[in-house]
């Protein structure tokens, strides 16, 4: 399959652009090797403090999943940043509002963001970056083995982690 990566998620920059600004220029890192993970459901990554956001379609969904116009949804749960871009924001010492008795309480439909975790443009460029994240989610490099062409799905919101 012949995936297209100028749309890759998060940067809007194309592959060539994502490699020249991003890496140096360098190829990336999954493109080089295998990735592994498997979510140990640990929650860290509902915990710590940061942003997620979120596509018209993680709010439509959200809005089909509680019955609720998404203006509510974004009044009960979100915050507009300048740009009119909208966020889940967890604040420092604080969970993710979602993240309910040490679980996802949206898992069905959480946002794009939440869906493709490690597999972020940012995260799986080098091997540094990649080895990093480690220090954030124990399930790097544990678990099952990612292809470039599943991490290349990731990365353009094509699939999600189980
Ligand atoms: S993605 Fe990583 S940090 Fe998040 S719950 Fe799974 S193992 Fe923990
Ligand atoms: S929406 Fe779910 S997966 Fe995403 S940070 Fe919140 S609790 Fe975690």
């Amino acid at each position: 399959m012949t995936i297209d990566l100028r749309k890759i998620l998060g940067l809007g920059l194309t592959l060539q652009e994502y490699e020249e600004h991003v890496l140096g220029g360098e190829t990336p890192y999954f493109e080089q090797a295998d990735l592994i993970f498997e979510c140990t459901h640990c929650g860290q990554c509902c915990s710590r403090p940061g942003v997620v956001y979120l596509t018209d379609a993680d709010m439509e969904k959200m809005s089909d999943h509680f019955d609720l116009p998404i203006r509510e949804v974004q009044t009960r749960w979100l915050t507009e940043d300048y740009d009119g871009e909208w966020m889940i924001e967890v604040e420092r010492g604080r969970d993710c509002p979602f993240f309910i008795e040490e679980r996802c309480a949206i898992h069905a439909v959480k946002p794009q963001q939440c869906q493709t975790y490690p597999f972020w443009p940012e995260i799986v460029g080098t091997q540094e970056s990649w080895e990093d994240e480690r220090e954030h989610c124990p399930g790097i490099d544990r678990g099952a083995w990612y292809s470039a062409e599943q991490v290349r799905r990731l990365l353009l919101g094509l699939d999600r982690t189980p």
